[in-house]
């Protein structure tokens, strides 16, 4: 007998707990989700995790803030007295120059405020006051906002799980589902290596594996896979954790950095990274003028780092569209099949909000925020949500 559910998920990263979890607590729909590999081991387990509202798409600040309300009530909200997202309160700061940055700067403060964000310019004298060690001599334009800050990925994705499970929601890992079933115009189910499992609602949520199951229903996804490195280095002095959440708009990579465990600073990219094929074509090995480049980065910015020494690194896999931001929600012309995909390294913060919208999409509820420009057909409509910062997981 095939096994019948009402909605089965594909992918256990951040993206599929949150709207399988959704699913059941809107619903109360009797989910499955299925993962190739152990929960939370795509790039969700690899992600930074910062939760920050600045962006020049105004739509990717509204979904944020709806985010930043759930890590806030994120008890109440998965209504599982033991969720833990681990979420850190630093504040976030972006730094630019002069000149057109500094304009594109101001008009996404702008527009952010607009959807009710908390954020404002700082002097450079507000900025060495919640911040002492940086170096702002090229610096001509800061803003600051208080409430962001950074989570744990894993305990949030488990979190999210746990409170779904709660619900009634199975939770199968090792299981990769090799098709999804289509009869005529609409889903029927998938197919995975144990056998073929029956729903009329697929939510796919794979991230940078997306093509495998979505390219054989005839979608041109227009996705790139990179891969892209996170180091951690100690400086003689423990950083402190208090320190708000840095963005460096004057570097070529468009680097970010925050206090992690141990007193270290942990230091990501938001460009395009190390173009590869296949998303488990990892390489962790890092050349070494790319550590001296972020080590230089950083203590050009933060000199007290002079000396610094590397602690760790890891690389994960962005799943990047043509504006860097997801495309997301019910497929016109497939009846039943969400597709969600190319969060473009930038997805953790958007998760939570995301998982809620496409659970009321699903299940014809209203909506709490309007989701429809991400939807696939921006790309040939040459619609893209493309904001003053243009291409970037800031976008
Ligand atoms: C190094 C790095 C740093 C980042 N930092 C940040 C940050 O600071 N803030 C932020 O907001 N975002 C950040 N991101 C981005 C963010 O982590 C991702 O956008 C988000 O985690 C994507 O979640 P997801 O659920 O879509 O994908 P994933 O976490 O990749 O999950 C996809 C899952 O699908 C499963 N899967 C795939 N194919 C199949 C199949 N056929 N059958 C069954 N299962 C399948 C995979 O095993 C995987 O578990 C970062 C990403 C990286 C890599």
């Amino acid at each position: 007998m095939t096994e019948s559910f009402d909605a089965i998920v594909v992918g256990a990263g951040i993206v599929g707990a949150a709207t399988a979890f959704h699913l059941a607590k809107l619903g109360n729909l009797k989910v499955c989700v299925l993962d190739q590999a152990g929960a939370c081991e795509g790039g969700t387990g690899k992600s930074c995790a910062i939760v920050r509202s600045h962006y020049s798409v105004v739509s990717n600040t509204a979904l944020t803030l709806k985010s930043l309300d759930i890590f806030a009530n994120f008890k109440d909200w998965l209504e599982y007295g033991e969720a833990e997202s681990g979420f850190v309160n630093t504040g976030y700061l972006i730094l630019g120059s002069e000149g057109p940055r500094a304009e594109a700067m101001r008009t996404a403060l702008r527009g952010q405020q607009g959807v009710g964000a908390e954020t404002w310019e700082l002097s450079l004298a507000e900025v060495r006051e919640k911040h002492p060690h940086l170096f702002l001599d090229d610096i001509a334009i800061a803003a600051y906002e208080p409430d962001s800050g950074y989570a744990d990925p894993y305990l949030t994705t488990m979190s999210f799980l746990n409170a779904a499970r709660k619900k009634g929601v199975t939770v199968r890992t090792n299981e990769a589902v090799t098709a999804v079933r289509v009869a005529g115009d609409r889903v029927v189910g998938v197919e995975t290596g144990n056998g073929s499992l029956s729903a009329p609602v697929v939510v796919l949520a794979c991230g940078p594996w997306s093509r495998t199951l979505a390219e054989p229903l005839g979608l041109d996804l227009r996705l790139e896979v990179s891969q892209h490195a996170v180091l951690t280095f100690a400086a003689d002095t423990a950083y402190d954790g208090r320190y708000p959440i840095v963005k460096d708009m004057n570097t070529a990579n468009k680097m970010y950095f925050r206090p992690a465990n141990g007193g270290v600073a942990l230091v990501g990219t938001g460009d395009h990274g190390r173009h590869i094929a296949d998303p488990d074509e990892l390489d962790g090995n890092l050349p070494d003028d790319f550590i001296l480049l972020q080590g230089g980065q950083l203590s050009r910015r933060m000199p007290n780092f002079a000396n610094a020494r590397l602690t760790a690194s890891w690389v994960g896999a962005y799943d990047i569209t043509p504006d860097w931001n997801p495309v997301l929600g019910l497929v016109p012309g497939i009846e039943g099949l969400s597709l969600n995909y190319g969060f473009s390294g930038h997805g953790f913060k958007l998760a939570p909000a995301i998982g809620m919208l496409l659970a009321q999409e699903i299940l014809d509820q209203p909506r709490s925020i309007d989701i429809s420009a991400y939807d696939i057909g921006r790309f040939t409509r040459t619609d893209l949500l493309v904001g003053a910062y243009g291409e970037g997981s800031i976008s």
